[in-house]
């Protein structure tokens, strides 16, 4: 038997070049999860991570975390859900859509070789929406927008195309455009051969809408000033050269452009197209040193997410992977390469499915969830025979700061346990000093909620009631072991070493992190970029 099995390379390259792994970003209320609905709708749900757990059909206990998400409303978790359509696997990886969770949200898109940027027709680009697109447009992961809700009056489509262009820089590209005015939702023009595809309206949102496509003198006839409205934006767009572009596509220096009502189903046909169609498939990843791992190299991944596990009956924690080369098969042992320690998959079984069916083998693209992963870190490599380290995942300059303690001092151990799971999870950042010795470390965040998240599982999981106080900082700066002396020196200045080893200078605000660097010029204070 080789190292991938009994697979051969051809099998595991024709595997790879099926999978399109995507997530979807958006701002909260756009319709992420309705358009999720519907996509399962149209497509073949095979294989579902993190969404339900248990028996066929029954919902999972849910934790008391989920509780919290549910009661907001909003999304904390991520998981991941795999579709068949057509001859393509997708694989598409669930994003938290609060602000406070964009970290979450930049270790999740680490994992995507594509986004769907979902907006809605009455509000543009709105402000989550532009901060996702720029973790996107930083690591040039090609995007596909989606114009959500265009059963609603809404904007212009021609102006909502100059404001896709203005604030993202990128070219809007659209494939379709939409036949009747927000609000008036017939169709859309598919504006590479002219023909029309007219939508109608099924019982509700929960079955697929009908679509008739037809040439252009049909659609005329039927629809007249709106098909020709159509015809001629779609002209104007043809003028200033905004036509598919493959290869700028890829590069994320323009964008396809979709027109959709996710809740009436119109439009998600084209969008699971588009997704075959034009979507990078998985492809050989660069590692640490910027070397392509070819997808019929023996099995690697990384661990782009760590999560308690999702049943309140079972403690357990999952790691999810986004496999990179060769074939996952449940039971392999792998080298762990941040540790080089063997890693036993014994229990890494994909509990998820539905029918509770165990998912055997996983190939490039694909998300596993590990169970019993309490080694696993975010950002960690997992490789089998060639060894293999993957980039690591960047972690947030965080803005928010608390000082944690036990209400319980009796709990401590209780106590020290939780701090060292978030830590791991990356909940929070967890941040020591000598000075405030183990009892009390700091935690920091990039949103505030993260600390709330952080206080409900110290309580409800851990048993370990907390007491949290706020600290006058709002800006951390990388510093060295060098310049600690000096600025333990500075008032209102702290040095704190982060679990990764990195040493964290933190500051009440820009003026007071001004002042030092006026006054020690020599002093290393650097940005933690994102990279
Ligand atoms: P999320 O927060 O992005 O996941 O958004 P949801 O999927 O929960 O949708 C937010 C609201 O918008 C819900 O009330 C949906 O029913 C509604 N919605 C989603 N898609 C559409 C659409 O295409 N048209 C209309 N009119 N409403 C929609």
């Amino acid at each position: 038997m080789t190292s991938t099995g009994d697979y051969s390379s051809k099998t595991i390259r024709e595997q790879a070049a099926r999978r399109r792994t995507f997530a979807v970003i958006s701002h909260p209320d756009a319709g992420k999860s309705t358009l999720t609905e519907a996509l399962a709708l149209h497509a073949r749900v095979i294989g579902q991570a993190g969404a339900t757990h248990g028996k066929a059909g029954r919902r999972a206990t849910v934790s008391d975390w989920q509780k919290m998400e549910q009661e907001r409303g909003i999304s904390i978790s991520s998981a991941a859900l795999q579709f068949e359509y057509r001859d393509a696997v997708l694989n598409l990886i669930d994003t938290p859509g609060h602000a406070d969770f964009s970290e979450d949200t930049y270790r999740v898109l680490s994992s995507v070789d594509c986004t769907i940027m979902l907006v809605d027709a009455a509000k543009g680009l709105e402000t989550q929406t532009m901060k996702l697109f720029e973790v996107c447009a930083h690591r040039n992961i090609p995007i596909i927008t989606v114009i959500n809700k265009w059963d609603r009056p809404g904007l212009e489509p021609l102006e909502l195309m100059d404001e896709i262009r203005e604030r993202t820089g990128m070219l809007p590209t659209p494939l379709t455009w939409p036949v009747g005015a927000s609000g008036d939702f017939r169709g859309v023009l598919n504006r590479a051969d002219g023909t029309y595809t007219k939508y109608t309206r099924s019982d509700g949102g929960a079955s697929i809408a009908g679509e008739e496509t037809m040439d252009a003198e049909a659609a005329e006839a039927l629809e007249g000033d709106a098909f020709t409205t159509a015809v001629d934006e779609s002209d104007l767009l043809e003028m200033e050269e905004q036509n598919h572009d493959q290869e700028s596509f890829l590069a994320a220096k323009s964008t396809p452009v979709m027109f959709a009502a996710a809740v009436l189903n119109f439009g998600v046909h084209k969008i699971l197209d588009t997704l075959v169609d034009l979507a990078p498939p998985a492809e050989p990843r660069p590692d640490k040193n910027g070397e392509p791992r070819p997808v019929d190299a023996p099995f690697s991944g990384f661990v782009f997410k760590v999560q308690a596990g999702m049943d309140a009956n079972h403690r357990d924690r999952l790691a999810y992977i986004r496999v990179c080369s060769g074939v996952f098969e449940r039971g392999m042992v792998v080298t762990h390469a941040s540790t080089g320690k063997p890693f036993a998959t014994k229990y890494a079984q994909q509990v998820f499915g539905r029918d509770r069916a165990v998912i055997d083998e996983a190939f490039p693209g694909d998300v596993v969830g590990l169970v019993n992963a309490s080694a696993l870190r975010v950002g960690d490599s997992l490789y089998l025979d060639q060894p293999v380290e993957f980039p690591g995942i960047p972690t947030f300059s965080p803005e928010h700061f608390m000082v944690i303690r036990a209400k319980d001092s009796s709990k401590y151990k209780q106590f020290r346990r939780g701090i060292e799971q978030l830590d791991h999870e990356g909940v929070v950042q967890v941040l020591r000093s000598d000075l405030r010795g183990d009892q009390a470390p700091v935690l920091g965040a990039v949103g505030p909620m993260q600390f709330e998240v952080a206080e409900d599982r110290m309580v409800q999981e851990f048993n370990a009631p907390c007491r949290l106080e706020p600290l006058p900082y709002t800006i951390a700066r990388r510093t060295t072991e060098e310049c600690v002396p000096t600025l333990a020196r500075e008032r209102s200045v702290e040095v704190l070493s982060r679990s990764d080893g990195e040493l964290l200078a933190l500051f009440s605000d820009r003026w007071r992190l001004q002042g030092v660097e006026r006054q020690h010029p020599d002093l290393v204070l650097e940005p933690l970029v994102v990279s």
